[in-house]
């Protein structure tokens, strides 16, 4: 039976509709028959094997080049972690000599042999090497293609618009898809930052993850709806449903097209103030979204995304390359490098850290990073080598209390000295700001705002730990709201103390990408918004349509209000209906 008019929902990973049809993906099992061989075969069983070998290290070596021209080079980098499978021992070695010991043909030995490591890698407790397991899969499976033949489902030979949907894309599956005939993406695995999540967000296009099942649910073929900013997907819509979204995306597309004519404006007031928005970038080739949408520099690069999904450490050296090439491609604007977030949500194998209970209350932040000092010191620096040729600030996240913003500029001035020893450049005037995330922070923003140049207000964080309630957890969503008086409040005063010190504060939480909060946020006297890149327009417009005197008035009254009910109401009542993203004001 075919499921119709059926909702899925996932973790939003892309923002945008698409409407197409499915196109099953990694559901076809390779057919691999066991042969036994003579002794006079063997040798031609190993060319055999061997030429297979060398189809797919070509194989790989385009599909790397041309994702490192189409994507970025950090994507491409997977690929070398492909190249290394093909000479991994324990895969090749092993299978050369299982074939001569056994003298059974070698597609059969090869597919043992990768079931057994990847038996092993998936049990492993160390995510890195679950993660491998998918990679042994993948150049396993175009051994096994260019040893028998036999086609695999291969997203280049796609010839119909079609929504890919997969338990989960493998680098080289996105890679090589043919991107204008793919529409959009449904994983039944990972998150936001999975690989495929980031993958659809670089080639803009809609896309859920975390679907768990919808592989079994779906048919190849079958219509489906991928609302990937909402985090939906609807198999076989009714006509309403068709219509419904068919409109909706019109809209998002009118819309875009009408926002992207916004890119060179500034973001000023009618009444002249004028304000700043950046954008907020994960991987270092976003900045050319950012710069497509017309930011105004970077107003958060999170850096944790270098660390991830990797065995080893990023070096000094690999990191002032990322470093110096955002900083660089962002002139004449400003990038702000936060140092490293891990921990909570995104964890490192390779630091060994335990399994903590709570980890959101854990070692995070620049908590893990006081306490891994070297590891710390090594971005330090890597980041201060970059501010010779950029115009760097850098953050520290999840700062509780004075004590550590003094520690980390202690750390700071270690590194500026280390590099000074070895005469490199940096800029001896590089801003230092911190990110206010902890309520203990916003609460003694006056004191931590004599040790800090900038303030970035984290409302990601804020609202979770003001009103314990967890930013991941469906069941709490409810209470996990912006416009509740207690976070409106400590924004408030953490502006008001930012600017007695005469610094400036921004925001880079999500709050800040809401157009129905940009004439409050206007009004609580915000100096800079840093957004997704693709917020950055509606953001641009809707500071430019407000007058800052009467945003003033308008937090006046908001602060009046006793619930968030009744500040939403306001809100909403000043919109107009011109909303391309859906607001993140919990609807009531
Ligand atoms: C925040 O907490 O608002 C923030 C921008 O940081 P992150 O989402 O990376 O925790
Ligand atoms: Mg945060």
């Amino acid at each position: 039976m075919e499921t119709v008019n059926k909702e899925y929902l996932g973790v939003p990973a892309s923002p945008g509709i698409c409407i197409g049809k499915a196109y099953l993906v990694g559901s076809r099992e390779f057919q691999v028959k066991k042969t036994k061989l003579t002794e006079a075969q063997v040798e031609k069983e190993m060319a055999r094997l061997q030429a297979a070998i060398d189809a797919t290290r070509k194989e790989i070596q385009t599909i790397k080049q041309r994702v490192g021209q189409e994507v970025g080079f950090s994507e491409a980098e997977i690929f070398n972690a492909y190249l290394h499978i093909l000479q991994d021992p324990l895969l090749i070695q092993a299978a050369m000599d299982q074939i001569r010991a056994s003298r059974i043909n070698a597609e059969y030995i090869l597919q043992e042999i990768a079931k057994q490591l990847i038996g092993q890698f998936k049990d492993s407790p160390d995510e890195y090497l679950q993660e491998r397991a998918t990679d042994i899969n993948d150049v396993v499976a175009r051994l096994l293609r260019n040893l028998t033949g036999q086609p695999m489902d291969l997203l280049s030979e796609v010839e119909d618009d079609v929504i890919v949907v997969a338990k989960d894309l493998t680098p080289s599956q996105t890679a090589t898809m043919r991107r204008e005939r793919v529409i959009g993406f449904t994983t039944d695995i990972g998150g936001k930052t999975s690989h495929a999540a980031i993958m659809a967000r670089s080639l803009e296009l809609p896309a859920v993850v975390g679907l768990k099942n919808l592989t079994e649910v779906v048919q190849n073929g079958s219509t489906l709806i991928v609302d990937g900013t909402a985090g939906i997907v609807l198999i076989n819509p009714n006509g309403q449903m068709l219509a419904k979204y068919r409109h909706a995306q019109q809209r998002m597309e009118q819309w875009s097209r009408k926002l992207k004519k916004l890119k060179g404006v500034t973001a000023v007031t009618k009444d002249g103030y004028r304000l700043t928005v950046a954008a907020n970038i994960e991987l270092p080739e976003d900045v050319r979204q950012a710069r497509k949408y017309g930011a105004e520099g970077i107003g958060l690069f999170r850096t944790e995304f270098l660390f991830l999904n990797r065995r080893d450490l990023p070096g000094e050296d690999e990191q002032f390359e990322v470093y110096q090439m955002v900083a660089r491609q962002s002139l004449p604007y400003t990038t702000i490098i936060r140092t490293l977030d891990l921990g909570g949500d995104k964890f490192l194998s390779r630091l060994g850290t335990t399994t903590e209970m709570n980890p959101f209350l854990g070692l995070r932040g620049i908590r893990l990073c006081l306490a891994h000092q070297d590891l710390f010191k090594v971005q330090l620096r890597a980041v201060l080598r970059a501010s010779h040729f950029g115009k760097i600030k850098i953050m520290f996240p999840m700062v509780s209390c004075v004590e550590e913003m003094r520690q980390a500029k202690a750390l700071l001035r270690e590194a500026q000295k280390e590099l000074g020893r070895r005469r490199v450049l940096y800029d001896r005037n590089m801003e230092v700001g911190l990110m206010i995330e902890l309520p203990s922070a916003a609460m003694t923003a006056d004191i931590l705002a004599r040790e800090s140049n900038f303030f970035s207000i984290g409302t990601n964080d804020l609202i979770q730990y003001t009103l314990a309630a967890d930013r991941i957890n469906e069941k709490v969503a409810y209470l996990y709201n912006p416009l509740h008086p207690a976070i409106l409040r400590l924004i408030r005063q953490v502006v008001q103390a930012g600017h007695n010190e005469r610094i400036w504060v921004g925001m880079c939480g999500e709050m800040a990408a809401d157009p129905q909060l940009t004439p409050l946020l206007v009004g609580l006297g915000l100096d800079e918004f840093s957004t997704g890149p693709a917020f950055v327009p509606q953001i641009k417009k809707g500071i430019r349509e407000v007058n800052f005197a009467e945003c003033r008035e308008l937090a006046e009254k908001v602060m009046a209000c006793t619930t968030s009910a009744d500040i939403e109401a306001l809100l909403k009542s000043l919109m107009k209906n011109e909303v391309l993203h859906d607001s993140i004001i919990p609807k009531t």
